[in-house]
């Protein structure tokens, strides 16, 4: 359990209007003791602005946030004090913070939608345990103004014993501090996961075609998911490289079923360029890397079309890595799992992408 003092912020304003923050506190588990936590430190930041409490009441659908239509009588808050079945609590927030909280909710369960599509598609076991890790774990937040932490904004009530953050950034989010405004100008594609402060980020706005955005959901939520349930060292080079290859199998694997014959046949051919170019300079497979090819505007026609120029240069990115590793695959004579690692090592270095770089 981390210390939540960076997490939860406390100036929340009360303007009459309010949100909601659901604790689902029923199971035995370090989950519920985690919610348990968010609602009393919610609490506790906001004093007397919060009402509501600890009580049962019917599981309600998910969707846009519950915002009272009007505030009711203050009344001290006795949530955290005991483990009931539910606690309900509502904070008071300005109309602001509440369309902005809508917007978030809207990105992070758009590009969750488009993993599972992606996933149902496929039928990829794995593909389809990412997207329920996901979806029982996470704890919707946006970035806080002081450095790299995120403030709970909604907890949802899902059923998984682990929690993972969810910050989907919305313009303003560059503004909030110099480290967030780092992650926005950085962000590689339309997303990543933190392992720091446990916590998956998804670009809300720069637009992304659905099989970008689904296929980068699953990429960062297998991240999130092996490292909640590994605990691995993400810091140390090596691991943080294993881990990439095989995220990167998995993306491969998702994107060729997807892409059918057309991209298998685009990738075949892309295997031969790379080879003939190392031939051509004495380079043997395994050794040195051949140059990239320029977008292919196949993908847009297999994929459809790509919606801005991140988007394109994630599938141009996607389609290299994974013609690497099948060149490898089919030419190289040395430890093939142990040249993948060290091709994305090699190109994470150049990209600045590296832990500690
Ligand atoms: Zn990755």
């Amino acid at each position: 359990m981390p210390n939540l003092d960076g997490f939860l912020g406390r100036d929340i304003e009360p303007d009459g209007q309010g949100f909601v923050v659901e604790a689902d506190l029923s199971a035995d588990s370090g989950r519920r003791d985690f919610l348990k936590g968010v609602a009393a430190m919610v609490a506790a930041a906001v004093g007397s602005s919060v009402f509501g409490g600890c009580g049962r009441k019917e599981p309600k659908e998910t969707g846009a946030p519950e915002v009272p239509a009007e505030a009711e009588a203050e009344a001290p808050s006795n949530v955290g004090t005991e483990a009931e079945a539910e606690a309900q609590v509502q904070v008071r927030a300005s109309s602001e913070e509440i369309a902005n909280l809508k917007r978030r909710k809207e990105v992070f369960l758009s590009s969750l939608e488009a993993g599972e599509r992606i996933a149902r598609q496929t039928g990829d076991k794995e593909a389809l345990a990412v997207i329920a890790f996901v979806k029982d774990s996470y704890v919707l937040t946006e970035p806080a103004a002081q450095g790299l932490a995120c403030r709970v904004i909604e907890v949802q009530s899902g059923s998984g014993e682990q929690w993972i953050f969810a910050t989907p950034l919305i313009a303003g989010d560059e503004f909030k501090s110099a480290e967030w405004n780092r992650i926005m100008k950085s962000l590689p594609a339309a997303g990543m996961f933190l392992p720091d402060i446990n916590t998956l980020v998804v670009d809300g706005v720069t637009p992304f075609s659905e099989f970008t955005k689904g296929i980068l959901a699953l990429h960062e939520g297998r991240h999130a998911q092996r490292f909640v349930t590994d605990k691995y060292d993400w810091k140390d080079t090596r691991t943080f490289c294993c881990q990439e290859r095989d995220t990167h199998e998995f993306q491969n694997r998702l994107t060729a079923t997807i892409g059918g014959k057309k991209y298998q046949d685009l990738l075949g051919r892309e295997v031969a360029r790379l080879k003939a170019e190392l031939d051509g300079a004495g380079i043997p497979v395994g050794i040195g890397m051949a140059p990239r090819s320029p977008y292919h505007a196949e993908f847009d026609e297999i994929f459809g079309p790509a919606l801005s120029d991140k988007d394109r240069k994630f599938r141009e990115t996607s389609f290299w890595i994974d013609a690497n590793f099948r060149l490898l695959e089919k030419y190289s004579k040395g430890d093939v799992a142990e040249q993948k690692a060290l091709f994305l090592k090699t190109t994470y270095a150049e990209g600045g992408l590296l832990p500690g770089s």
